[in-house]
């Protein structure tokens, strides 16, 4: 595999334009473990690690290389809860959000706040200049998302209206080191409540039909707060596989939602 350690954006850019079929290496926590399990092995790849524009960060505006170690302490909550969460120390040093966004799982533990805050996506390619891609067009499938070969992502976007309060909790199979069973993102604001789910779609998702539920309610009731986590459940579109059955997530969702969304009313 051929290796190039851009020095900053413009020549990763140019190398990705030349080579489409090249990979960009940001941490390295996920590509990596492809390419040793040789599930996977790009011809070239392209080092990411050296672009300092990439680490830019704003409360509103995170470049793609900020790694996990960094949004620990990031002022988005639920942001930082999520990154306190992900993999163990060493993982959080070199992992970054823009890497979690490339892979796309439906695990990515940074994907339901991009999704409970619609958040966009920067992109940007040599020949094209920047484009700006919502988040629910640009995750397609399971690991497939809208990204043309010659773009990389360059940060994630937050509109300006942040809510006041939001909360992030996953549920897995042990308490540290561990991928999401269920992830949930819950939002409170002037504008009312977003919930935004992982690990049980193909993509992250918003829980639309609750959210419209709940934002009907001035103080929601006991009745009502049961009411919300049951259309959690039944919105969600989990599968069964090795880390959970369908039920149980189906389940895991409507706790998490109604238990976020107490948090962030009280
Ligand atoms: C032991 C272990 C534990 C883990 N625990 C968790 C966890 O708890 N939660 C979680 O969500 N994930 C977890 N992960 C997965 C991984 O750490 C995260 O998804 C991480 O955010 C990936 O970032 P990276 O910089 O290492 O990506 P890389 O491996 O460098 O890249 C991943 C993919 O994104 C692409 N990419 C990277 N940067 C860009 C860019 N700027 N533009 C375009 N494409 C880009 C790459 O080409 C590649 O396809 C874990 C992984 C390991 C090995």
């Amino acid at each position: 595999m051929e290796f190039v350690a851009a020095k900053d954006l413009d020549e990763a850019l140019v190398a990705k334009a030349n080579h489409p079929d090249a990979e960009f290496l940001a941490g390295g926590t996920d590509l990596m473990v492809e390419v040793n399990l040789a599930h996977h092995r790009p011809s070239s790849a392209i080092g990411l690690r050296r672009v300092d524009e990439l680490r830019e960060m704003t409360d509103l505006r995170i470049g793609a290389g900020v790694t996990w170690a960094t949004l620990e302490s990031h002022p988005h909550r639920a942001l930082a809860q999520a990154a306190r969460t992900v993999g163990s120390p060493q993982i959080r040093a070199a992992g970054t959000l823009g890497g979690n966004i490339g892979t796309a799982s439906p695990a990515g533990d940074g994907l339901p706040w991009i999704a409970a805050l619609d958040g966009t996506i920067e992109l940007r390619s040599k020949d094209r200049g920047t484009r700006v891609m919502p988040w629910r067009e640009f995750f397609v499938g399971v690991k497939r998302t809208a990204i043309l070969p010659d773009e990389a992502i360059v940060a994630v976007r937050i509109p300006e209206d942040t809510p006041a309060r939001q909360e992030f909790a996953k549920i897995g199979v042990r308490n540290a080191m561990v991928i999401s069973t269920v992830s949930c993102v819950v939002t409170h604001g002037d504008n009312g409540t977003t919930v935004a789910l992982g690990s049980v779609a193909p993509t992250p998702m918003r829980a639309t039909r609750a959210e419209e539920m709940i934002n009907a309610e001035k103080n929601p009731s006991e009745a009502a707060l049961a009411e919300f986590a049951r259309i959690v459940s039944e919105e969600v579109r989990p599968i069964t596989d090795h880390r959970s059955t369908e039920s149980y997530r189906r389940h895991g969702a409507g706790v998490l939602a109604r238990r976020l969304l107490e948090r962030c009313l009280s």
